[in-house]
């Protein structure tokens, strides 16, 4: 998710779409707290929420396709950062919530 621009605020499908997976060091160099994830390999944790279907990081407030925000965006990791709006993820995690190609 990326909120500027703004039509991520209006969306959040890619945070209710795919595991937002990441080497664990990067959860310590963020400063996330533990709670927020789980283990996903000796190395790798998750946002819980996105680690099984139905997927929704619980990091991300409101309603997808209405309006969401992300609780730690300071925060977000290289997963998160790397969905750019209108690339192929974004356009498929959007199809899969019922949402069109962004204009
Ligand atoms: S799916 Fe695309 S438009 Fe929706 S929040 Fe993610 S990057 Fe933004
Ligand atoms: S941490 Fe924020 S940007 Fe990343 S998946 Fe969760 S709600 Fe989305």
């Amino acid at each position: 998710m990326n909120l500027d621009p703004s039509p991520c605020q209006s969306c959040g499908a890619c945070c209710a779409h795919y595991r937002v997976s990441f080497y664990w060091q990067e959860a310590v160099q963020r400063g996330l707290d533990e709670g927020m994830l789980v283990q996903v390999s000796p190395w790798q944790v998750c946002f819980r929420g996105t680690e099984a279907k139905p997927v929704r990081c619980v990091n991300l407030e409101g309603e997808v396709g209405s309006c969401v925000s992300c609780r730690i965006y300071e925060q977000r990791t290289t997963p998160c950062r790397s969905v750019e709006m209108g690339d192929e993820k974004c356009l498929q995690a959007r199809a899969a919530h019922g949402m069109g190609a962004l204009e």
